[in-house]
């Protein structure tokens, strides 16, 4: 059931979403893991003659479990399947966390509090993080009234070892713009441009509530784009999404822009790591409100 987007229960409800507890995610390994999902109808909406078909498919990386619309769309993200790069991807992302944690022990926090823009107490820094008050021990210890997902945790921890407090220059730029960008691009288009663009196509509410839950504001007349909001993940992080609606001949753009200085307050692997995981939250709600993002 879609909520009704202007009340404060529904606030709460999607900030329980974007900064809930990561869901436990069952692995599917066979074909017989992914047909006890699906309904076994054999009804082809999937494209493949038979649900087996699909199942070995999908084990195989052919086919996606998304395509199937029997499997309810809330439940998709509770399931990955083995092999697949995204598990590989969280395993690389706690291992390099803990990396993170450890030289976070060196750092000289007074220092770190003038130049990130955070404040010092009780031996903790505090960093706004979308908005919101998210403290760092000197053992690399997140305490915040949110949970933090690992897209939060690690260009945090990274952006505390590795900013040099530039100021802002006010001029946005494509991730190409960054060095080693053009490298990514091909990778940070697909994963986090069409990714949000898929959600804001079946999401309509996306970018209320956008401004609702990360604290965004409207940044009018961008490149003529029909909507654009700028997100503060990080204080001299900001990040700039461009959307562009659908047209008569024309397919919907969706384009994510940074400031110049981008790279200079955080490592470009790590500014791909927080818009993928913005990305990825954003999916998760779309998700959660019923929306199937194709
Ligand atoms: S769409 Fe789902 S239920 Fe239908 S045949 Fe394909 S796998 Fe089976």
């Amino acid at each position: 059931m879609k909520k009704n987007c202007d009340t404060g229960e529904n606030r709460k409800y999607l900030n329980d979403i974007a900064f809930s507890k990561e869901i436990s995610v069952k692995e599917l390994k066979s074909p017989v893991d992914v047909l006890k999902i699906v309904d076994k109808s054999n009804c082809r909406k999937c494209g493949e003659p038979t649900c087996l078909a699909f199942a070995a498919a999908v084990i195989n990386g052919r086919r996606q479990l998304d395509e199937c619309p029997a499997i309810p769309a809330d439940e998709l993200a509770s399931y990955s399947v083995k092999g697949r790069r995204g598990a590989d991807m969280e395993r690389d992302q706690k291992q390099f966390l803990e990396l993170l944690k450890n030289r976070i022990q060196s750092v000289d926090f007074e220092e770190a509090a003038k130049r990130i823009g955070a404040s010092l107490a009780n031996g903790k820094l505090t960093v706004p993080v979308c908005g919101k008050p998210v403290s760092v021990d000197q053992n690399g210890n997140l305490y915040s009234e949110i949970h933090l997902h690992m897209w939060l945790a690690v260009p945090l921890l990274s952006y505390i070892l590795d900013s040099r407090g530039v100021p802002l220059s006010g001029q946005w730029v494509s991730f190409r713009e960054f060095s080693k960008g053009m490298e990514w691009y091909g990778l940070f288009h697909k994963v986090c441009e069409e990714s949000m663009r898929k959600v804001a196509d079946s999401y309509p509410e996306l970018f209320d509530d956008m401004m609702d839950l990360f604290g965004g504001r409207r940044a009018p007349d961008f490149q003529q784009s029909d909507v654009a909001v700028v997100l503060y993940p990080l204080p001299l992080v900001p990040v700039l999404i461009c959307y562009w609606k659908p047209g008569d001949d024309m397919d919907s753009s969706l384009n994510v822009f940074f400031d110049s200085t981008g790279e200079k307050n955080l490592p470009v692997e790590s500014i791909y790591a927080l818009a993928a995981g913005l990305a990825r939250i954003f999916e998760k709600i779309a998700l959660r409100h019923g929306f199937v993002v194709r």
